[in-house]
């Protein structure tokens, strides 16, 4: 038995700081301390918060006038900013600036009028707070290639196009090639949308698809990036599992199987890959680990005032 450990994975830079953000607050300030929305995608991340008396809620109502409030990774619309200002919410923002950076590009296009197609998938909480950057009459959402067909603009116009930054770059980019057909003159954004994160760890798992029969992502099945991940596996070929923690894992699983990926989202902390390692090893002691170093290990972003 082999075992394959990507070469990138786990905690991005926004993760890493808005997780950073939680526990300096917490230090700082104590509880009460509440979050709008799980801070980052990942349920024992949320859960470990929680038994410490952090409050997680996806209303401002539930949060006491005047009390400390933490914006999560995935960013807010401009009305629950506002709502939070006017009634007298102490707010820390740890939306990740590389989301910050899809806003930015979303205010210059209303102010420049473009038709703006959203790409990315419908209630994610990263998509309600970018939209609201977009002028309402703007604003077009597509999350697959069907969503094309309904799309309602006069070509005429000017067509921008902005993505979710957790998105598959390849089905990404499938979605652009078609919009473009339909609207030739389509504006990109700047700056690619999706993020570096995203695009290292689905690297990372194409070259695990080279190398093994099977590939388990760590992730929670709301992460959006985690999801990818397994997505990539099984488009390369690759029977691919996707597991909140080791608990998950059938071992029985492996029956047949020689060469093991493992691979984790931006959201996941690596104590759940070692546990899932040290859960494969109890059955196949003899198996051997391969790892090597991640490009991404200088890259962090500074910390919002706390
Ligand atoms: S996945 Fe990308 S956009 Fe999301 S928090 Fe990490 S670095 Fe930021």
């Amino acid at each position: 038995m082999e075992i394959y450990i990507a070469h990138t994975q786990g905690f991005c830079a926004g993760v890493a700081s808005a997780i950073e953000v939680v526990e300096k607050a917490l230090a700082k300030y104590g509880t009460p301390l509440y979050v709008y929305h799980d801070i980052v995608h990942n349920t024992s991340v949320v859960n470990d918060f929680k038994s410490r008396g952090v409050i997680f809620v996806e209303d401002l109502a539930d949060v006491p006038a005047g009390k400390r409030i933490i914006f999560s990774a995935h960013g807010i619309p401009p009305a629950v900013l506002s709502e939070a200002k006017k009634r007298n919410l102490q707010f820390i923002d740890a939306t990740c600036p590389l989301v910050t950076k899809v806003h930015d590009e979303a205010i210059h296009f209303s102010d420049k009028e473009i038709q703006t197609i959203l790409i990315g998938h419908k209630g994610h909480q990263e998509m309600v707070g970018t939209s609201g950057y977009v002028a309402p009459a703007l604003l077009h959402i597509v999350e697959d290639e069907d969503d094309i067909e309904e799309l309602d603009i006069d070509p005429a116009q000017s067509v921008g196009y902005l993505t979710q930054t957790t998105l598959s770059v390849t089905d990404t980019q499938k979605i652009i090639d078609k919009l473009k057909q339909k609207f030739p003159k389509l504006i990109a954004p700047p700056r690619k949308d999706i993020c570096y994160a995203t695009e290292n760890r689905q690297e990372a798992v194409r070259d695990l698809a080279k190398l093994c029969d099977m590939i388990i992502i760590c992730g929670s099945p709301h992460s959006s990036n985690s999801n990818r991940l397994r997505e990539t596996g099984e488009q390369h070929g690759v029977e691919s599992f996707i597991i909140d923690t080791a608990d998950e894992f059938e071992l029985s699983l492996l029956n047949g199987h020689k060469r093991i990926g493992i691979s984790s989202g931006a959201s996941v902390p690596r104590y759940l890959v070692d546990e899932l390692v040290a859960k494969i090893k109890s059955k196949y002691p003899e198996a051997k680990i391969h790892t090597s170093e991640s490009p991404e290990a200088n890259i962090v972003f500074r910390l919002p005032p706390i």
